[in-house]
């Protein structure tokens, strides 16, 4: 039996070894090989790191907040210049191509960047005389120790996200990266360091619901992130609250792009293939559904079926290679059942990526970009999110039916609209259920410097990530009331205060 590494904790500013018992496999991908074992943390492993979070958390809330911006600045040059063996971590483990790899960790820089604004983000508001002689000033103070939880589909990205700008306003941070993927966290943790953060403010556990649930439960742990599925999300809203803790949970999604018959039909096709099939369909923002409407339908098909038939699908790091494998066995297994069933229930298989062969890489977990035509709501394949290469078309004859279909589906993370009139994208922006909305723009992730967030079933919990929502969710708001009484005053008032 070959022996592989074992992820460590990053724990006080160092490599720590888990005390669990219980181990998991990290496999690339592309070859299906185990490369890593993960430790599966206990509480006692979770306590250890909430405690040198706690440690760390007095020092570290009162340093300038210019001081905590400049580690940013230098974090933020270490990123640059390790932008590569990043990118080749992200892609190695969670098997997407290098330059969407690089991609997304230069998208988790940008929160980076904005979260070395922060000395100008706490600014408070001042009010000279609110009363007579009397002043009131807002003031925004960290919370406490913070916990990321994040997915597999983006190693740097997603956790980035959420403790640049939680470390900036003067928390500390405990993440738990998915298991699927623990090697990016640990990247981040050294560069941290070397970028001057002193220890035990950032802390890395791995593992699965046991570390989760320690984290929710733990009462020295003041609010938490999370970003995955639904049902999970769901799961640490309610836990996490009941607990006392504030908490932001982004879930699953199902994001459409509708095609009017004005579009620009060449550039929707190439935009919509980019976002249905790049990353294997494994994003939350990824396009999952199409929604022609009106006589667009045939030659968007059309369109869509020569493109998919030419992606190219191989490992992440191959030369020319637009599409990399999915994540896991049971997850290529889930997708083709999802196919297999899409079939049955009637939708029209136009390109089936089943029985994709990679050479060389026969024991990897590939799935061909897959089109169906004439999809309806009821079919299974509509109703539950996939995240794999598949595309499902849905046809309608109006705009109005096609705001229906999207405002009716339970989960709401990101629309795209394709069309040459002003007219319906004004309308469509005003009426569409969702919160994050791209005219023209297939993936419309908000910048830094807007919140990242769904709707309904997408989002549990009042904030977004990142942007001003970002510094609200990671800072508690206090408002300061002052008189300063003048030596001639003339002694107490006990009536009830006048505003003038
Ligand atoms: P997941 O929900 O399985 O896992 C997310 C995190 O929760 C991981 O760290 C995992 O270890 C932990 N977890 C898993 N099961 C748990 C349980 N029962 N109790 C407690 N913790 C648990 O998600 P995933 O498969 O890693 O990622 C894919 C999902 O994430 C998709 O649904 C995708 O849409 C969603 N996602 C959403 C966004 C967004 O911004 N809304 C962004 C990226 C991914």
């Amino acid at each position: 039996m070959t022996t592989h590494e074992r992820v460590p904790m990053w724990i006080g500013g160092k490599p720590v070894e888990a005390r669990t018992p219980r181990f998991g496999e990290v496999t690339n991908p592309a070859t299906g090989a185990v490369i890593r074992q993960v430790p599966f943390c206990s509480a006692e492993d979770v306590d250890a790191a909430v405690a040198a979070a706690k440690a760390a958390l007095p020092g570290w809330r009162a340093a300038p907040a210019l001081r905590r911006a400049r580690v940013m600045m230098r974090f933020r040059d270490l990123l640059e210049t390790h932008r590569k063996d990043l990118r080749k971590l992200v892609s190695e483990e969670h098997g997407k191509t290098l330059a969407d790899a690089e991609g997304s960790v230069t998208r988790g820089m940008e929160v980076v960047e904005f979260a070395t604004g922060v000395p100008h983000l706490l600014k408070g508001e001042y009010t000279e005389n609110a009363g007579t002689g009397v002043d009131a000033y807002s003031i925004r103070q960290p919370v406490g120790v913070c916990a990321g939880i994040t997915p597999f589909n983006f190693p740097a990205m997603v956790p980035m996200w959420m403790f640049p700008i939680a470390i900036a306003c003067g928390n500390t941070f405990v993440l738990k990266p998915s298991e699927r993927v623990p090697s990016t966290s640990m990247r981040l943790a050294e560069l941290l360091k070397e970028a001057g953060l002193p220890d035990g403010v950032f802390n890395v556990v791995h593992g699965d619901r046991e570390a989760v649930d320690s984290l929710l439960v733990h009462p020295d742990v003041r609010a938490i992130s999370f970003v995955g599925s639904t049902p999970v999300a769901r799961h640490i809203y309610e836990t996490g609250t009941r607990h006392g803790k504030r908490v932001q949970a982004l879930g699953g999604a199902k994001n459409h792009a509708i095609v009017m018959p004005d579009a620009d039909l060449p550039f929707a096709v190439e935009a919509i293939i980019g976002a249905g099939y790049g990353s294997a369909g494994e994003r939350c923002m990824a396009i999952s559904v199409v929604v022609a409407v009106g006589d667009v339908a045939d030659p968007l098909v059309d369109g869509l079926a020569a493109r998919a038939r030419k992606v190219t699908t191989g490992p992440g790091d191959g030369t020319d290679v637009e599409m990399g494998p999915v994540i896991t066995a049971a997850a290529r297994d889930r997708i083709k059942g999802l196919i297999d069933k899409g079939a049955g229930e009637g939708a029209a298989l136009v390109v089936d990526g089943r029985d994709i062969r990679v050479p060389g890489h026969e024991r990897g977990f590939f799935v061909g970009p897959t089109l169906f035509d004439r999809v309806t709501p009821e079919m299974t394949i509509y109703r539950e999110e996939i995240f794999g290469p598949v595309l499902c078309v849905v046809r309608v004859d109006s705009l109005k039916a096609a705001l229906d279909l999207v405002n009716l589906n339970p989960y709401a993370n990101g629309v795209a609209l394709f069309t040459r009139s002003g007219h319906a994208a004004r309308r469509f922006q005003e009426e569409v259920e969702v919160g994050m909305v791209g005219i023209n723009v297939p993936i419309p992730v908000p910048t830094a410097y807007y919140s990242f967030g769904g709707w309904k079933a997408s989002l549990f919990g009042d904030t977004h990530a990142h942007g001003a929502e970002g510094v609200h969710f990671f800072t508690r708001g206090k408002v300061v009331t002052t008189r300063w009484l003048d030596p001639s005053h003339g002694g107490i008032n006990l009536g009830f205060p006048q505003n003038h």
